[in-house]
């Protein structure tokens, strides 16, 4: 695809001023909000996030675990993903949520429904449009791996550093969830255990790759600090 033709965090909002002024209130008195975001080593796809007001600073973990998690993850769980992520559509709406009536995390829409970009479909044309779900808050009390998960959190436990962990676990848990849902979007044919495979796989080694170069880190930390009553 041409360079050109690829939507960017400038154009999409381009696109958001230019909506007629009784879409723009009727979404701002609404209460959404969008917000842009890529992964920061791929042009494409770029992702919106659409949320409410409220959910302002989830949104804004889900773009960390974006922009950084996604980056500081291992390059060979990034190259699972490769072929999706140069298949997937240009242009990504997540519609965050809280919570699915179904209890799913997750979803794949046949049809984007996100009201400016059902138009925007066209505007993005040559980029392609697709849209998925998040609940976000589901993904909190989603026992992902619960063994190896466990086991993790011990080594953890005599430190400070637990909450930290917790956090970036589950920032891991919501890209592993997007990384899925974009499987969905780009071979909807795909069984779900061979995509669930993958994304779990994602997160397993992303993972264990964070938790090792945290606790090598914090040994260097203990040394050092030994050392000066050497
Ligand atoms: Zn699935």
């Amino acid at each position: 695809m041409e360079k050109d033709n690829l939507p960017t965090p400038g154009s999409v909002e381009a696109y958001l001023r230019s909506l007629p002024r009784r879409i723009r209130w009727r979404l701002w008195l609404s209460g959404r909000r969008y917000l842009t975001t890529r992964f920061l080593d791929r042009t494409a796809p770029l992702v919106v996030v659409a949320h409410s007001f409220q959910d302002a600073s989830r949104a804004a973990q889900l773009a960390l675990a974006i922009e950084q998690d996604w980056f500081l993850a291992p390059a060979a769980s990034r190259e699972a993903y490769e072929e999706i992520l140069c298949r997937a559509p240009g242009l990504v709406i997540v519609q965050l949520r809280r919570k699915n009536l179904c209890g799913c995390l997750g979803h794949r829409h046949v049809l984007v429904n996100e009201l400016p970009f059902v138009v925007a479909h066209e505007a993005f044309r040559a980029a392609g449009t697709g849209e998925m779900d998040i609940a976000y808050d589901r993904i909190g009390t989603w026992a992902a791996l619960p063994i190896s998960d466990g086991a993790l959190d011990a080594r953890f436990l005599a430190g400070s550093r637990l909450e930290e962990f917790h956090a970036e676990q589950f920032r891991l848990r919501v890209l592993s969830v997007l990384l899925h849902e974009i499987n969905h979007l780009v071979f909807p044919q795909e069984p779900e255990s061979s995509v669930r495979k993958r994304s779990l796989a994602f997160y397993r080694e992303a993972l264990a790759h964070y938790v090792e170069s945290t606790i090598s880190t914090m040994s260097f930390t203990i040394d050092r600090s030994f050392s000066r009553f050497g």
